[in-house]
């Protein structure tokens, strides 16, 4: 008997039958565009086919070249490239899988100078002001739309996904917030929803009845001038007369300034948009958003708020996420913490995507684990991130390991991370590598500080240093007053500030530590001006407000510029957004004179100033912690450097998880 009753009840379309209600949605991995890419995304889908994904979606493919997000992106709009996605079909047909190919018209957010829109408005996020669509181009557009069907059919796809949401062409014929035209295609709703409808008419004459056609319906612009539910609602209706065989959920424009899957989101944040729609259409309906577990789906699945869930970036973190629910190996998962760095990040960056706990994703071809040829006895001292994951590898390939840590719970400096608020997602991370390192029978000795008397006299064959880092202490008149404190003693508790505080640093973790101060996440929808209600078009009430701050606090830098400048793209808005919100006031350019009982004493526009603060918490950095490796180097032992102990700028746990898997996997 399942734990997990309605998630894994299959879904009857008429002409096929889903195995479970999980989607994986769609996401680009930045394969499409590599060399040997297709080949690679074969065997990315085929492992998450094999992991019992019911049905999987590709990431968005062009149906023309004006369409392509970005130059030379893939598109699906002739018999050559329908050929290029054979592979990709077979793999996941034998391994029992189906898959659909998303056709996605970026629009006005195509990254080059050929972009198309209804109306010639840039989008705030591009540079490229395009093109007004003349009636002609609408109308070879749709075309483009049917054929690319018809040839991802032709190439073995079960079916295929419109992308109606997230800001693109399709929503940007939608709303008059960037459809201003008065011809047929624009004026009123009606003839503003007609672009889509006649891709979906076309499309389904093409490619037949017994093909599955999936709208992915923007039910939440999130945008000023968005829809209004009863055009969501009117669409939703329109779209299953035109024969379309699910409506996946769509929430917000990629130029909404609200968060709609960081990790700060509440998991399922999103599901009573898809509820609402429940019932006024008989078409099956997938919500998404921040779903990152068996748990939480069921619970959206059995409260009737939607008939099938996707995941996207949760088949990133676990290809097995619902192979191991069927098989109640829930512990094992390894939860996707929607942190973006590895995914959307890299996408951002030009990079092929991966992600921050499963460094494997994406390297399918790349990297396989397989037995060591000579087992070894290794020791592991520190059992942060990199630690923890190298013993992770090793220990799957047949090494005896022993991890060591003077701490009294694995994690590292995660366990500064996960007490921030909007980040306990951590929590999850830790439960995981936990859970591996005892089903790999990983030695863990915690509360031990090991000498280097004990390491030389020990029968470790190597030795692997994970010590991490230290923070950094700066030169500054004044530093050792008790006013002083470094961000790890406010992180872990061991102080509490008072009510009015300066943060030196302005870097990831002087970010974290103005938001630890803040407290507890206040209600979401109120501090975002999510508008439940649909009182307002596209689901808002007004520009973000302001909070009332328990703590005064002033984030301070010496360099010009923005708050957390090593941060992600895709979630760095978020927190300087947060940080205005909850009235934080930062300062760049600023030089540090001294700390005395007044507070600290700056020079800020060439004016001297005093922050009378209770506290100055230095968040400067850190430096590599490395007394045993050098103590270990010069016994002779054999040892490794990883993680933060090796190389301590720039650190994050992305890094230090994968270069854990890296010596892992070789040693
Ligand atoms: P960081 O990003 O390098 O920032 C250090 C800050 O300290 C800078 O703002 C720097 O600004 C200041 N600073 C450096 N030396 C100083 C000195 N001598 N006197 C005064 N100020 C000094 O380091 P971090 O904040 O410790 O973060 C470490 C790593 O963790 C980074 O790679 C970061 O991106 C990552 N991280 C990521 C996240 C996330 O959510 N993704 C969260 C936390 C940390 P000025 O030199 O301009 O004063
Ligand atoms: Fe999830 Fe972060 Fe991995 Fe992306 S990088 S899949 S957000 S855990």
């Amino acid at each position: 008997m399942t734990e997990f009753p309605h998630l894994f009840q299959p879904l009857d379309l008429g002409f096929t039958t889903l195995k479970n209600r999980v989607l994986m949605g769609s996401m680009h991995t930045g394969l499409e565009e590599e060399k040997n890419g297709f080949y690679r995304l074969a065997k990315f889908y085929a492992e998450r086919a094999r992991g019992q994904a019911a049905l999987i979606v590709t990431g968005g493919i062009a149906p023309n070249r004006r369409g392509w997000l970005v130059p030379f992106g893939a598109k699906m709009a002739n018999s050559s490239d329908a050929r290029r996605h054979i592979e990709i079909t077979e793999a996941v047909h034998q391994e029992g899988g189906k898959i659909c190919m998303q056709i996605l018209h970026a629009g006005r957010y195509s990254y080059h100078p050929f972009a198309v829109a209804p109306s010639a408005i840039k989008a705030p996020i591009s540079p490229f002001k395009p093109w007004k669509m003349s009636q002609g181009t609408i109308n070879s557009t749709i075309n483009d739309f049917a054929t690319s069907a018809s040839l991802a059919r032709d190439a073995g796809y079960d079916g295929i996904e419109i992308m109606g949401s997230e800001g693109y062409l399709i929503n940007q014929f939608l709303t008059s917030r960037t459809n201003k035209r008065e011809d047929k295609w624009g004026d009123d709703f009606d003839h503003r929803m007609q672009f889509p409808l006649e891709i979906i008419r076309r499309t389904r004459e093409k490619v037949g009845k017994d093909f599955i056609i999936i709208y992915r319906l923007s039910m939440l612009d999130l945008v000023d001038e968005g829809q209004s539910w009863q055009e969501v609602e009117t669409l939703a209706r329109a779209v299953e007369r035109e024969g379309v065989s699910l409506i996946n959920t769509g929430i917000g424009w990629h130029e909404a300034r609200i968060p709609t899957i960081a990790m700060m989101v509440p998991r399922g944040e999103f599901a009573w948009v898809t509820q609402r729609l429940k019932g006024k259409v008989k078409i099956p309906l997938i919500t998404t958003n921040r779903i990152n577990g068996p748990e939480m789906a069921e619970k959206i699945l059995s409260q009737g708020f939607a008939d099938m869930v996707s995941m996207a970036r949760p088949f990133l973190a676990d290809p097995e996420i619902v192979l191991k629910s069927m098989q109640s190996r829930q512990s094992e998962i390894n939860t996707c913490i929607a942190c973006n760095q590895a995914c959307l990040d890299h996408i951002f960056d030009k990079k092929v995507a991966s992600c921050l706990v499963n460094p494997l994703a994406c390297r399918e071809t790349e990297i396989q684990i397989t037995a060591a040829s000579q087992f070894k006895k290794i020791a592991v001292i520190g059992a942060g991130p990199a630690g923890l994951s190298f013993a992770f590898y090793a220990a799957q390939r047949g090494h005896k390991v022993t991890i060591y840590d003077q701490q009294s719970e694995i994690g590292g400096q995660l366990n500064m991370a996960k007490k921030v608020a909007g980040k306990e997602e951590f929590y999850e991370t830790l439960r995981y590598f936990d859970v591996q390192l005892k089903k790999w029978n990983v030695t863990i000795k915690l509360n031990t500080r090991i000498s280097i008397e004990e390491m030389k006299s020990s029968e470790f064959d190597e030795w692997v240093v994970a010590t991490g880092v230290l923070p950094r202490r700066i030169e500054l008149e004044g530093i050792h007053h008790s006013k002083v404190v470094m961000y790890n003693d406010v992180l872990t508790g061991r102080v509490v500030t008072g009510k009015t505080v300066a943060i030196i640093g302005a870097g990831g973790i002087g970010v974290d530590t103005a938001r630890y101060l803040l407290g507890e996440e206040k209600n979401f929808e109120e501090k975002w001006s999510v508008d439940r209600s649909y009182a307002h078009r596209g689901g808002i009430t007004s520009a973000h407000k302001t909070n009332e701050p328990e703590r005064k606090i002033y984030l301070l830098q010496r360099r010009k510029g923005k708050p957390g400048a090593g941060l992600g793209k895709t979630t760095a808005w978020i927190h300087r957004l947060e940080l205005k919100i909850d009235q934080v006031k930062f300062m760049d350019e600023v030089t540090y004179t001294k700390v005395d009982d007044e507070g600290l004493h700056i020079v800020h526009n060439e004016q001297a100033q005093l922050l009378k603060v209770d506290h100055v918490i230095i968040c400067a950095g850190q430096h590599s912690e490395r007394t045993l490796y050098n103590q270990l180097q010069a016994s002779g032992k054999k040892s490794h450097l990883i993680g933060g102990a090796n190389v301590a700028s720039e650190l994050n746990a992305k890094r230090a998880i994968e270069e854990g898997m890296r010596l892992g996997i070789i040693i």
